[in-house]
């Protein structure tokens, strides 16, 4: 290594700089540095069995909380992969196996669960993981975007998108599930497109969309509960994502805001 980049060792221990946190499945054939193509010192790594990121899970968060407010990433990856063993495991272990891992998979036998319908109306076990592989990551990016965390570092402007991607073993490809959320605007026009999505058969966005719309419905009357509350106190407030402080982060948020209303239109137009 010296050899051909003498200063390389002198420049990791001085400082890492990662743009991209990259929540991941523990799997050892899915490394972030080596699907990424990046080094040490460029992508903040948070891998635990099945790519989960649920708000209870302290290391999660903290890696999150450490990546977005210390070193300052610019896109949270959450990144599944066909084939994983975890969510195999959600699909035909009982949870009377018992043990941690029958435990630890309780969040994705919570998603197979709230997509019985279109599960079982796929024509193998095979299909059936597949998509479960993409709608765990789905249900993921949800848990991001909506962590505190997340909402926190729009609200004061700064630019943060979140990803939601599923590695194929098979190729090497990195397939896109859902479009990228880089602000409470972006969430606003998923929560917008849903209805189109589905009728576009883009079940991944139509089912972030509806989820989106589901927060922005209870957010907003939480905010009305609050405003009424303070009897006339000059309106403000939070309102539920659009507007406001987010968008304030620049070049990523906005690329991602305009490709969410393109698509959108797309779909409405089809
Ligand atoms: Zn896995």
């Amino acid at each position: 290594m010296r050899a051909t980049r003498p200063d390389y060792f002198e420049r990791l221990v001085a400082t890492q700089a990662p743009e991209f946190l990259w929540i991941g499945c523990a799997d050892s054939r899915v490394p972030a540095n080596e699907i990424l193509g990046l080094a040490p010192g460029e992508v903040f790594v948070q891998r635990n069995v099945g790519n989960l990121a649920v708000p209870r899970d302290m290391n999660a968060m903290a890696c999150l909380e450490y990546a977005v407010d210390v070193l300052k990433v610019k896109h949270v990856i959450v990144c599944g992969h066909y084939g994983c063993g975890a969510v195999k495991g959600a699909l035909e272990l009982p949870a009377a196996a018992g043990g941690f891992v029958a435990h630890w998979i309780s969040d994705i036998r919570a998603t197979r669960d709230r997509h019985a319908a279109a599960l079982r109306g796929l024509p193998s076990q095979t299909a059936r993981w597949d998509r479960l592989c993409e709608l765990n990551v789905v249900h993921q990016v949800f848990n991001v975007t909506l962590a505190p965390i997340i909402q926190a570092a729009w609200a004061r402007g700064q630019g943060v998108a979140v990803h939601g991607l599923v590695y194929s073993l098979a190729d090497g490809l990195l397939k896109e599930v859902c479009s990228p959320i880089a602000c409470g605007a972006d969430m606003e026009a998923a929560a917008a497109q849903a209805e189109a999505a589905a009728v576009a058969g883009d079940e991944s966005d139509a089912m972030l969309g509806e989820a989106f719309s589901t927060h922005q419905w209870f957010a907003t009357e939480a905010a009305k509960d609050v405003v009424e509350k303070q009897a006339g106190g000059g309106g403000g407030g939070a309102k539920g994502g659009a507007g406001g402080a987010c968008c304030a982060g620049g070049g990523a948020c906005h690329a991602a805001h305009a490709a969410a209303e393109e698509k959108a239109a797309t779909h409405a137009g089809s």
